[in-house]
């Protein structure tokens, strides 16, 4: 027998005893009566307590808890309980909600939760960008209302959500590209989740513009190589013509090397995370060894002039320089034609000066480059003028290979040009790069 019925079996029994004294005192009709009263004032007691408990349950207050006793005591004390129980698991459940949406909303992707009518129910705010929602404002709206693209609108309704789709103009500024996907779930549910796959995009476009580009670069000397083999193989020829026609092929096949080895240089320096080393380079006579150069390259055709600050000199890795300095010089005289004058400079840096730099920088009186294709030039195989670059020898990588190499001294490439007039190509270099004879690291402004 469990508690509740021996708490009431006592209750009466109490009853019959109060009952039994009032008989053996005052007589049977009384404690008949007695018996009545007590009995209607324990039922009139328990209905009581049930309109209490009706009360509390249509508004159930933890606080609002009635209290009553012997039974009712028991009640509410489990009832209690349950109420402490309910409570505790309702906060862990908002309180993992609360992480699951935290979770959601720190995701770099975009998610949309729809309901089966494709109603919007919830979207994080990276969804909000990809999309243009207001995850306050658009909820209860059909996706598709907002989000019109046909190639989503088709994706939708076509049912078939095994693969992504892409589009294109979303975001902000309508220039991001996604990659978006329905995952249905739950019971005819849908989660539409979008990937910002601009940058992807954009990596893979130049991945595919350079292999095309090499692989033209390439074609074309091949071509020529190939059809004077012929030509040498099935012709009778002159001493002379074969003697011309080797030359042609070697140069063609000097065109394909220096590409290659440009190709090389590039892909080292692009994968070469390692500082450059710290040797000392003097800078006085690197700057000679560069006039010279520039005096076999012009073969009489320039004027060439110097101006060297020899009390500096840099700190950098000497073939890398050296190769940028010598590729500065090499465009000069590929693009100044005859008669023009071409300036070698190396100063140290001045301090108050614009910048605090030392500056290495080549120029000429060539045929200048127009503003439009100034941010352009450092990219691989930009040319303003592919013939004349081809024709002088030029791969089209040389400040390409520059940037990196700059960019790894921690320097910067500086072009000021003028169409008609001429070039300014400068390398600035931060004071830490430069040493004075002593030297010295110099102490930044
Ligand atoms: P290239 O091997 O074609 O010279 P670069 O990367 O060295 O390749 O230069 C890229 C382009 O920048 C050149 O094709 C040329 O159009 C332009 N350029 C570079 N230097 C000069 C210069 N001193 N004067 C005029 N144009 C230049």
């Amino acid at each position: 027998m469990n508690r509740l019925w021996i708490r009431l079996l006592l209750q009466l029994a109490a009853v019959a005893l109060v009952a039994a004294v009032a008989g053996l005192l005052l007589g049977t009709k009384p404690a008949i009566w007695c018996a009545i009263v007590l009995v209607c004032a324990m039922l009139f007691y328990q209905v009581r307590q049930i309109g209490l408990l009706l009360r509390f349950m249509a508004r159930p207050e933890p606080d609002a808890l009635p209290h009553g006793f012997g039974i009712w005591e028991e009640v509410y004390y489990r009832l209690n309980g349950v109420m402490r129980r309910l409570q505790r698991e309702t906060q862990q459940a908002q309180l993992e909600h609360a992480r699951f949406i935290q979770a959601i909303q720190a995701s770099p992707n975009g998610v949309v939760m729809l309901d089966r009518s494709d109603y919007i129910e919830w979207c994080n705010s990276v969804a909000e960008q990809h999309f243009r929602l207001d995850n306050h404002r658009d909820q209860l709206q059909k996706i598709q209302h907002l989000v019109r693209q046909p190639v989503f609108i088709e994706y939708l309704s076509g049912g078939d959500f095994h693969d992504p789709i892409v589009m294109r103009d979303m975001g902000a500024r309508g220039q991001t590209m996604l990659s978006v996907q329905l995952i249905p779930y739950g019971e005819g549910r849908k989660l539409l989740a979008s990937q910002d796959i601009t940058q992807i995009e954009k990596t893979e476009t130049t991945r595919r513009d350079f292999v095309a580009n090499v692989s033209h670069e390439l074609k074309t000397p091949l071509t020529v190589l190939a059809g004077f083999l012929e030509t040498v193989r099935d012709l009778p020829l002159s001493e002379e013509d074969r003697q011309r026609y080797i030359e042609t092929m070697h140069s063609q096949a000097m065109r394909m090397q220096s590409l290659v080895d440009d190709l090389l240089t590039l892909a080292k320096l692009e994968g070469n995370t390692a500082p450059p080393e710290d040797k000392i380079m003097p800078m006085g006579l690197t700057m000679e060894r560069l006039r010279a150069d520039a005096k076999a390259l012009s073969g009489g055709r320039h004027r060439i002039q110097m101006e060297c600050d020899a009390d500096w000199d840099l700190a950098g890795s000497e073939v890398e320089l050296m190769s940028v300095f010598g590729n500065l010089v090499s465009n000069a005289v590929r693009y100044t034609p005859d008669g023009g004058t071409i300036k070698l400079s190396w100063h140290g840096p001045v301090p108050g000066q614009e910048g605090f730099t030392a500056n290495f920088s080549v120029q000429d009186s060539g045929i200048g480059i127009s503003a439009e294709h100034l941010p352009r030039l450092t990219e691989r195989f930009y040319r303003v003028d592919r013939g004349r670059s081809r024709s002088t020898g030029g791969t089209g990588l040389g400040l390409s290979i520059a940037k990196h190499v700059l960019s790894r001294h921690n320097a910067t490439l500086d072009v000021q040009s003028e169409i008609g007039k001429g070039s300014t190509f400068t390398a600035r270099f931060q004071p830490s790069r430069v040493r004075l004879k002593t030297q010295r690291p110099v102490a930044t402004a």
